[in-house]
């Protein structure tokens, strides 16, 4: 048997305070921190250290250990939370904490308070890119961005074949599915862009539009950057 050396108090808090007390996985953000538990993102329980310590819900952490989500995901998930990246907690928004009636009212005060001391009002505005993702990247960004509004478009052309409900809001959790974010396209780490690149032409041939479209779906990443960079360098 292994020995683990549980983290200390102080670690446990720490940990909690950066994930905002809710699940770290950006989709989920569960807040009901009885069942959360500590993750060791390298896997050795010995190594009970802030840096090496995410909080996930049950459920997360089960799918973490069984590798549903991948140790990037994981990363990725951790580099969020220390920059305070991560989406509000479940229910709430850092502009106007709400009082979620489930949780009991010492818990949902305690959190409250929190939220006001921590969390900057204008937090989101001030926001600036990760580098090594997506996001950071201009050529890839527009890229990407490119390919989420083609997306959108094709799924809307095709609802008259198609019939399907199609809310623009779930673009990009349907776009970045399976590349570890899930709140947007954006947050994929850049060592993953081309592979992401040939999932969303593939998904945007498979609209009901894209099927039946006789001209071609998308512009190629090399037309993009011939398109950004052909006659003007400037951004
Ligand atoms: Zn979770």
């Amino acid at each position: 048997m292994t020995t683990r050396k549980q983290p200390s108090k102080t670690v446990e808090h720490a940990v909690r305070e950066q994930c905002k007390q809710a699940c770290a996985n950006p989709d989920c953000r569960e807040w009901s921190t009885a069942t959360h538990e500590l993750h060791h993102i390298d896997e050795d329980r010995s190594n009970s250290v802030v840096e090496n310590l995410l909080l996930l819900c049950g459920s997360c952490h089960n799918k973490t250990t069984a590798a549903v989500f991948s140790r990037s995901d994981v990363l990725l998930w951790k580099r969020m939370a220390e920059a305070g990246y991560l989406p509000p907690p479940k229910g709430q928004s850092p502009n106007a904490p709400v009082m979620n009636i489930q949780h009991n009212a010492g818990l949902a005060a305690h959190n409250m308070h929190i939220e006001k001391v921590q969390i900057p009002r204008n937090r989101k505005a001030k926001r600036v890119p990760i580098q090594g993702l997506i996001e950071a990247d201009p050529d890839m960004r527009t890229y990407a961005d490119y390919l989420v509004k083609r997306y959108i478009e094709w799924r809307k052309n095709g609802q008259r074949f198609d019939k399907r409900k199609f809310s623009p809001g779930s673009a990009h959790g349907i776009l970045a599915e399976g590349f570890g974010s899930v709140s947007s396209v954006m947050l994929i780490p850049q060592h993953r862009f081309f592979e992401w690149v040939a999932q969303a032409q593939y998904k945007i041939d498979r609209t009901a539009f894209g099927k039946n479209n006789r001209n071609r779906n998308f512009h190629t990443w090399e037309e993009h950057l011939a398109l950004r960079h052909g006659s003007n360098r400037a951004e």
